[in-house]
């Protein structure tokens, strides 16, 4: 999608803080950090949020979940843990409309979120 701004970064148009890249995926560090690790991981085909997956998307669905935890243990997260996020539609906090999973890690997080 032209005007989005994942889609932008998954074109090198705007540059990121890139952690890991292949064809399906990009991971790049958060503009704006929640915790001493904060990882975005994006699919690089333009899927608007959750609520846009449909059957046919099950296989990235998974890859992305199994890719996230395979960045979280190269961060080093593992022993101390971590948490994945995806924000969706307005109520959920999503303000970029382009599926992304954050990876927080590196302190103790609270819960229930806000
Ligand atoms: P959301 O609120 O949609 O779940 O998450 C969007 C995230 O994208 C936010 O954590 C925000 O800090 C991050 N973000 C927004 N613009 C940029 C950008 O230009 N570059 C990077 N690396 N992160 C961004
Ligand atoms: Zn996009």
């Amino acid at each position: 999608m032209s005007d989005c701004l994942f889609c932008k970064i998954a074109a090198g148009q705007i540059p990121c803080t890139e952690i890991f890249a292949d064809d399906d995926f990009l991971a790049f560090g958060d503009i704006d950090p929640q915790a001493p690790t904060h990882i975005l991981v994006i699919p690089r085909r333009h899927i608007s949020g959750l609520s846009d997956l449909t059957t046919e998307d099950s296989l990235l669905a998974g890859k992305l979940l199994t890719r996230a935890t395979q960045i979280a243990a190269d961060e080093g997260l593992n022993s101390n843990g971590y948490r994945f996020v995806i924000n969706n539609g307005q109520d959920g906090g999503q303000t970029v409309g382009h599926l992304h999973l954050h990876i927080l890690g590196g302190r103790s997080l609270d819960w229930p979120p806000g």
